[in-house]
């Protein structure tokens, strides 16, 4: 059998678009059993990766760090790290403990801002690029970025994030993962004006199943993403939440198809713990 390849080679070097799931960790036993279900599910279809969120500023951050390590284990990993709030020494810790456990790499970000941000006695950290260069000069762990499709809420442009995109290219991010968006012009023009910036690293689109659909309505809100408003009016119309879940379904599709058919490198999907809708759109497009 060939060797696995790194992080980074697979992304550059695979001959298919990369399949990979985002899980976060458990708050209590019931979502303890419903990750591990959807871990040992989707571990069946033999994703390329697989990503674990890290809660800014405390929260659950043991739970998240031990997900990561017993996952490293069994696939390549990619351990979300947010910065804000946190001391050099206390990210440092973790980095070592990551690279102990054989993480695929690091998805540096600066997590949201909290209301007393400018008041914060002991951080280290103003912004994601200051954790990209720690890990980049510090350790040896690939470096991954967060990329803002339809504009970082407190960004004043696509321009300023596409700026700041390139910085942290320059410093040594090796991919991006976008937010979560519903519309494949906000995908390609975004692509499409980083690379016209020099941006170079594979952006890989993040795709969130609409299939609870006032969950999934609540978190495009929250992120500031837009919902198309065909899509809006047909889940209004809908006569069931059964109805709605498969419009909301065939919606989900039918985009990570258009991503595919574009040249995204990949599909990064967030589960939200759960793996029939993850399952469902992977094979639709035949990435499993
Ligand atoms: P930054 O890069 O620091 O950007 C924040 C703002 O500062 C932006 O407006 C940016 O334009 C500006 N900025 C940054 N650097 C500069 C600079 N040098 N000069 C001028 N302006 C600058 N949050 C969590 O808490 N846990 C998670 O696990 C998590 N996972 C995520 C995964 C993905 C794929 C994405 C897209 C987001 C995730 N987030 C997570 C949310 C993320 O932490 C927030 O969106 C946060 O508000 C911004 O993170 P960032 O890394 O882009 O920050």
């Amino acid at each position: 059998m060939a060797p696995n390849p790194s992080f980074k080679e697979l992304i550059e070097q695979t001959s298919r678009p990369t399949l990979s799931f985002e899980f976060f960790p458990p708050k209590d036993e019931q979502s303890r059993i419903s990750l591990n279900e959807t871990v040992e599910e989707l571990g069946k279809i033999s994703p390329d990766f697989v990503s674990v969120t890290y809660g800014a500023m405390g929260s659950n951050q043991e739970a998240s760090v031990s997900v990561v390590e017993s996952l490293a284990s069994r696939f390549r990993t990619i351990a979300h790290l947010t910065c804000v709030g946190s001391t050099r020494d206390n990210i440092q810790q973790l980095l070592n403990r990551y690279a102990k456990a054989g993480v695929a790499g690091i998805l540096a970000l600066r997590g949201d801002k909290p209301d007393n941000f400018d008041l914060l006695p002991d951080s280290d950290y103003r912004v994601a690029l200051d954790l990209v260069n720690q890990v980049v000069l510090e350790n040896e762990l690939p470096v991954g970025v967060a990329a803002f499709p339809e504009k970082h809420p407190e960004s004043p442009s696509i321009e300023h994030d596409i700026m700041v995109l390139k910085l942290k290219q320059d410093a040594g991010a090796e991919f991006a993962m976008t937010q979560l968006f519903f519309s494949l012009e906000s995908y390609v023009s975004f692509v499409s004006s980083a690379r016209n910036a020099g941006v170079t690293i594979p952006i890989i689109p993040g795709v969130m199943p609409v299939n609870n659909v006032k969950k999934v309505m609540r978190m495009a809100e929250m992120s500031g993403a837009t919902v198309p408003q065909s899509l809006a009016t047909e889940l209004s119309g809908a006569s069931s939440e059964v109805e709605a879940q498969k419009i909301g379904m065939d919606f989900t599709v039918e985009l990570a198809a258009k991503l595919l058919k574009v040249g995204a490198p990949g599909l990064h999907i967030f589960t939200l713990n759960h793996y029939r809708a993850a399952t469902e759109v992977a094979r639709a497009v035949g990435l499993c």
